[in-house]
């Protein structure tokens, strides 16, 4: 079946955290924000169970600490809560979009929040709205809210569960309701999502690294298709669909997204990354005085690269942790100082020196292209870029923000041609089916999508051939 997606359709990646059943619930979903910030630096929200009958919620633009007052959290004092924080495209980004989503259904109140993307949402939109529904936002989590608003079910939880069942693509979603908590992860699996016991309580979120942030121990992954239900009788899970679909979690979240601390599927992020830096120093070797590594996300990358290659891993490039990634403005000029004010390199360690600079990823090839510059600038004798993993050639429709494939360096060049727009002495990419070995498993265990262009969940051919002329 061919799904549509439009090119208003949000892309989001994002956070997800719950507690239920904990003393200061609010408290430890603002701790579990923080340690999910680097999935989403645009919105930020939290709502919580203020009452046995009500939920109250505090949502806004900006970062966890720009958004929550310590006055706000004492007004969320709670026994249980959820929080999301939200990254979109610029052009798409407002409040009205920000989660948790509060809606009314079935004479309760339900809070949602989702991280993913949903490739039906927009014809489920327009038949609700035929149907006479009328959408306050533009987030696929609506949609999700709406279907089950209409299911004959009377209960909240069933609602959810059979709506959920009507959407396709990426969701790792959690519900709040006075009642219930409520999380599911998609059949696919695309998007992590992970259980924890906390005292008597419970906590749902994106990666592990919420668990830690709050004290809590790790209990499981949610499966792939699985419908958690925690509630006063205690927990059930549910199959949101009878077939079992292919196992596809994104490789992207090893490669880049997720903190290194967290561990996914069992595997530690940070480890899975050193071994992405050794294959690629075995595959991919070249003769030189210094690695170092595009901080943060590809420090991990590069100290086992270094290791590998018995070359020293060197600090060749400082990051200014004060710069969110939303100060750098378009236009070249800004745009070079912006970088060069967020990431400088350190003259005395690359000056008259052969680097290997390592990164994980080349997207639109713009952080490439300057490092480069900066780096020679600063004296570098040459600088031989290698990535740790394949080019990024076809744009995400489950949840990653690179949406469009015409602003993909890699979408129809070759890696030479890659070589020559960046300005690298060589460039290097690893193959996918070293990145799914580090991974544990073979590339058919991931969603490898943007990089071979194998939609799992099936992508209208229009939208991505659209997608492709429209930034040509
Ligand atoms: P680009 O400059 O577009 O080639 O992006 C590649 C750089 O951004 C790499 O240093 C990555 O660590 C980082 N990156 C990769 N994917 C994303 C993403 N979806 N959002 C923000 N940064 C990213």
């Amino acid at each position: 079946m061919k799904t549509i997606l439009p090119n208003d359709s949000p892309k989001e990646a994002c956070g997800v955290f719950a507690a239920w059943d904990c003393e200061r619930a609010q408290v430890l979903t603002h701790f579990g924000l923080y340690a999910l910030q680097h999935r989403g630096q645009e919105s930020a929200g939290i709502a919580a169970r203020v009452a046995p009958d009500r939920l109250a919620l505090r949502r806004d633009m900006g970062l966890v600490s720009e958004v929550f007052s310590a006055a706000d959290i004492e007004e969320l004092e709670a026994d249980a809560a959820l929080g999301h924080v939200r990254y979109s495209t610029a052009g798409e980004s407002s409040l009205e979009n920000a989660q948790p989503l509060v809606v009314r259904m079935k004479s309760t109140s339900v809070a949602l929040a989702h991280n993913g993307n949903l490739v039906n949402a927009p014809v489920l939109r327009q038949q609700l709205e035929e149907a006479g529904s009328i959408f306050q936002t533009s987030a696929d989590t609506e949609v999700i809210a709406h279907l089950a608003a209409r299911e004959s079910e009377k209960d909240v939880r069933q609602s959810i569960l059979s709506a959920l069942g009507q959407v396709e693509g990426a969701y790792a979603l959690v519900v709040l309701t006075p009642d219930g908590l409520y999380a599911a992860r998609d059949p696919n699996g695309f998007r992590p999502l992970c259980l924890g016991r906390l005292g008597g309580g419970w906590v749902v979120a994106s990666e592990t690294c919420a668990l830690d942030a709050v004290g809590a121990v790790f209990v499981r992954d949610l499966a792939p298709g699985e419908f958690l239900s925690i509630d006063h009788g205690g927990m059930n899970s549910a199959k949101i669909v009878d077939e079992a679909a292919r196992a596809s979690l994104c490789i992207f979240e090893y490669i880049y997204f997720a903190r290194p601390d967290s561990d996914i599927a069992g595997r530690n992020v940070h480890q899975v990354r050193k071994e992405l830096g050794r294959l690629l120093a075995r595959d991919h070797h070249v003769e030189a005085d210094v690695v170092t590594g595009v901080p943060d996300s590809s420090i991990s990358a590069a100290s086992g690269y270094a290791e590998e290659a018995g070359i020293p891993y060197e600090m060749g490039l400082v990051r200014n942790r004060y710069i969110g990634r939303t100060f750098i403005q378009p236009g070249d000029d800004l745009r070079q100082r912006g970088v060069k004010l967020k990431l400088n390199p350190l003259q005395k360690v690359v000056r008259d020196r052969r680097v290997v600079l390592v990164d994980d990823s080349v997207v639109r090839g713009t952080t490439s292209r300057i490092l480069v510059r900066l780096l020679r600038e600063a004296g570098a004798r040459e600088i031989h870029l290698r990535i740790s993993s394949p080019p990024y050639r076809y744009p995400c429709f489950y949840g990653i923000d690179t949406s469009t494939r015409g602003t993909l360096i890699a979408s129809e060049r070759s890696v030479e041609e890659i070589r020559s727009v960046v300005g690298a002495d060589s460039l290097a990419f690893l193959d996918v089916d070293r990145v799914a070995e580090a991974a544990g498993g073979k590339a058919s265990d991931y969603c490898v999508a943007c990089f071979l262009g194998d939609y799992r969940v099936p992508v209208d051919a229009a939208e991505e051939h659209e997608s492709l002329e429209v930034f040509q």
